[in-house]
Order: C-alpha cells, then sequence, then structure tokens
C-alpha cells in the first residue's frame, strides 16, 4: 500500500490508508464542508452590505437625476469604491460605476456625478 502523506483537510491530522483520502472520517469531511460554506457566506454577505451601504450614500447624495457632489462627501460616508454592481463606459469613454439604480462617474479629483435611473 502507498503511504499516505496527506493531512486531514480539516483537523490537520496525518492520514492513513488510500492515498486520495481527504478527511479522517465523516465527522472531518462534514465539518469542513460546513466551514468552507460558512466562510463563502461570510464573504458574500460582506460585499452584499458594501453594495447595499453604497447605494444608500449614493441615494442620500443623489438630490436629482443627475446630481454633482463632492468626493470628500463619499469618502466622509465611507464608500467603498472597491465595490459596484458592475461598470460601463459611454462612447466618449467616460467609465460610471454602477449600483443598482445608481451610477456614478468620478468627473475630476474632487467632484463625483451621481445618475439615478429611476
Ligand atoms: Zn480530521
Amino acid at each position: 500500500m502507498i503511504e499516505n502523506r496527506n493531512r486531514c483537510l480539516f483537523c490537520g491530522e496525518a492520514l492513513s490508508g488510500r492515498s486520495d483520502k481527504k478527511y479522517c472520517d465523516d465527522n472531518c469531511r462534514n465539518n469542513h464542508h460546513y466551514q468552507m460554506r460558512k466562510d463563502d457566506n461570510a464573504v458574500i454577505k460582506s460585499v452584499n452590505a458594501s453594495l447595499v451601504k453604497n447605494r444608500e450614500i449614493l441615494k442620500s447624495l443623489a438630490a436629482n437625476t443627475k446630481t454633482m457632489v463632492m468626493k470628500e462627501e463619499l469618502v466622509d460616508a465611507n464608500f467603498n469604491f472597491n465595490v459596484m454592481t458592475s461598470v460601463y463606459r459611454t462612447r466618449k469613454g467616460s467609465e460610471y460605476k454602477v449600483l443598482y439604480d445608481y451610477a456614478y462617474r468620478i468627473v475630476n479629483e474632487y467632484e463625483v456625478l451621481i445618475l439615478k435611473y429611476r
């Protein structure tokens, strides 16, 4: 029998038996799957929360369908510039970051244009 040098993916114990074995037993396998699912859910929950918060910030600042605001206002509200629902570029090359029914474009170092779709 080929020696199994792997360790259990959940508890780290040295494994014996078949070389393709990944866990000590069903318990470790279930626990590991549960842990991975939990981690996935935590990531999804955190990104979703940032998306919703970003939209709330845009909503609170967008008085009209087109509103120019100071970038500082977004920064002060802890706007997360790394999360968005999509991105699009106009023919003229302007890039808009979309957050659900809002979009914004960083106009220059200081100003941000917010669009409201509905
Ligand atoms: Zn184990």
